[in-house]
């Protein structure tokens, strides 16, 4: 391709709402445009990297047996209605008189489809995938392409006829991630992870560390173990039983509110205090206790829930319902509300919680004679350091970039749109479903995230848009202009996927920040010195080095470079 004749708008300065690297690359590189919030269109270079991510998930799709489909955006709001997620928040952004939706994630259309074709067991196992465009009402979208409210996604869906034959395919695809990943240049590792709103029974992340990811994720550099801190476990003490019970009292707590107030005001130990939350799932009160200053995990509440709508309890309504304010709250003789607790109260005793009484606290409260419990969960969010939950090493915590899921649904969705197999014994069976997603653009902002300089992208050549960066120092010099355009014939032939920089007024240097900035893997500068010895310089990107080339030797000193 030629500069002078391609759509390729650099830009000096980094675009002032861009606050990550990669947001910014990808602007200032000239590789998108943001259309409106959350919205991007791909521009041609941004497009090349775009389809080269899509070839290598292709292949390993097609790798593992995956037949390509594409499905359609738009569905009929009533499939979502059959599978309970039409009203997910954020999830679906519907049309006009809302009977059609604009899907987020295919389950319910793969599910259809299976539901009409699939008869037997013969016809088990399929992996069907697709790479097409989702859409979600995502709250506030930031990080650019990293988290849009329209994106590509590879999505996968395997069918199976038992849970043996969707651990296979489940497997079959983590591998198929690990190749695409590593073939895509990229550092990444994998997390246990929560399913979230897409139910199943495990499901695992591929991540790569970043500052710019909105995932925590924790791990344990001894043992391995690795985890979305949404589901992340540790080895903490619990806050256990500390002497014989004693007969609860009430303690006057005067102008105490906070869980931190409290501990210095009793001296006590943040194990003995047991925090009340006040929720309302689904419209019921819950009240939620944890110990002292732990943090309530809100994707472990979902799932200790069973999902549905969790909102905190504003201040009015639960002196409505208690006459006490939040920090006053307990679980002691409170009515009318659901009580559950996290795992590190089991059993404890001698805890201070509220008293439902303002300016009163309830001192020696024991989880198993005082407190009638709905169950203890794990609800607690872990911090830094904290013992690893195989090991006791002290675990890491680190911000990630989440760039593919795989869960494992099992019946879900074959149960709410009936999907069914005659099995060897003519019985009928619900398919056991499984689902593996992919960020498209995640790819390839990840890719830049983890490669980069302070003079812009460094590519790896699995996703790079050209491969090799012709620069022609000064376009009014014949020489230069006739050794340019026979290198760049020469490149092109051989089928390496050239950029030749031919702009005629725009300085050497100029040029060169832009070689940089756009960042393929190699660059070759055709300058005038060089020619004066039949020689052209390349540079590679990624390390800096440079060296003289003679025109003859070019084609073949390039392939070997871009295969070291
Ligand atoms: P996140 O937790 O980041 O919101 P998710 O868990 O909702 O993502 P999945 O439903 O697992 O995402 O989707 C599969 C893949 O699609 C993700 O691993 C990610 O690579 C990509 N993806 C999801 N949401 C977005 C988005 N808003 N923009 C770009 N890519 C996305
Ligand atoms: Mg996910």
């Amino acid at each position: 391709m030629r500069f002078s004749k391609a759509f390729i708008p650099t830009q000096k300065e980094t675009p002032a709402d861009a606050i990550i690297p990669s947001h910014q690359l990808m602007l200032r590189a000239g590789l998108m445009r943001q259309l409106t919030a959350g919205v991007y269109m791909f521009l041609p270079l941004g497009q090349r990297a775009l389809l080269k991510a899509m070839q290598i998930v292709r292949e390993e799709m097609d790798a593992i047996g995956g037949q390509e489909f594409l499905y359609p955006a738009l569905n009929p709001e009533s499939l979502w209605i059959q599978t309970g997620r039409r009203d997910i928040p954020n999830f679906i952004l519907s049309i006009k008189e809302r009977e059609l939706v604009l899907a987020p994630t295919h389950e319910e259309v793969v599910a259809w489809l299976a539901a009409m074709h699939i008869q037997s067991y013969k016809d088990l196992p399929q992996i069907w995938y697709q790479i097409q465009t989702k859409f979600r009402n995502e709250p506030r979208p930031r990080s650019g392409v990293l988290r849009g409210r329209q994106f590509i996604m590879k999505d996968s869906y395997t069918l199976d006829t038992s849970w043996e034959g969707l651990d296979k395919g489940y497997d079959l695809h983590a591998q198929a991630y690990r190749n695409i990943f590593t073939r895509c240049g990229l550092k990444f590792f994998e997390v246990g992870a929560s399913s979230g709103a897409m139910g199943g029974t495990g499901s695992q992340e591929f991540m790569i560390e970043s500052e710019s990811g909105e995932d925590a994720v924790v791990r344990c550099k001894k043992c391995g173990y690795a985890a979305n801190l949404e589901i992340a476990t540790s080895s903490i003490p619990l806050a256990g039983r500390l002497g014989a019970s004693k007969p609860t009292a009430e303690i006057h707590t005067p102008n105490v509110r906070t869980i931190d107030e409290l501990a210095s005001f009793l001296k006590a130990d943040h194990t003995r205090l047991a925090k009340s939350l006040v929720y309302r799932h689904n419209g019921q009160p819950v009240l939620i206790l944890m110990v002292g200053n732990d943090q309530l995990n809100e994707s472990k509440l979902s799932a200790a829930l069973a999902g549905g709508e969790i909102k905190a309890m504003d201040a009015q309504e639960l002196k409505a319902l208690t006459g006490a304010d939040a920090g006053s709250i307990g679980p002691v003789g409170l009515r009318r509300f659901r009580i559950i607790a996290d795992k590190r109260l089991e059993s404890a005793n001698n805890l201070i919680g509220g008293a439902n009484k303002n300016d009163y606290h309830l001192g020696n409260i024991d989880m198993e004679r005082d407190v009638t419990l709905d169950g203890y969960f794990d609800l607690r969010t872990i911090e830094d350091g904290e013992p690893c939950p195989t090991c006791s090493s002290p675990l890491k915590i680190s911000n990630a970039i989440e760039l593919g899921h795989i869960f494992k649904l099992g019946t879900k969705y074959s149960e709410s749109l009936n999907v069914t197999f005659l099995d060897e014994n003519g019985q009928v069976k619900p398919v056991v479903m499984g689902s593996y997603g992919i960020g498209i653009e995640r790819i390839v902002a990840c890719a830049i995230e983890q490669s980069r300089d302070e003079k812009g992208i460094i590519w790896d050549k699995a996703l790079a848009p050209y491969l090799v960066h012709i620069i022609a120092v000064n376009m009014n010099n014949k020489d230069i202009v006739l050794a340019s355009n026979q290198v760049y014939k020469a490149l092109t032939e051989a089928s390496l996927e050239t950029l030749f920089d031919d702009r005629p007024n725009v300085t050497a240097g100029f040029k060169f920040n832009d070689a940089d900035l756009l960042g393929m893997p190699l660059q070759i500068i055709v300058g005038e010195k060089g020619l004066r010895n039949n020689q052209v310089e390349v540079k590679i990107r990624s390390t800096n080095e440079r060296k003289m080339v003679s025109k003859e030797d070019l084609v073949s000193e390039v392939r070997k470079l871009l295969a070291s």
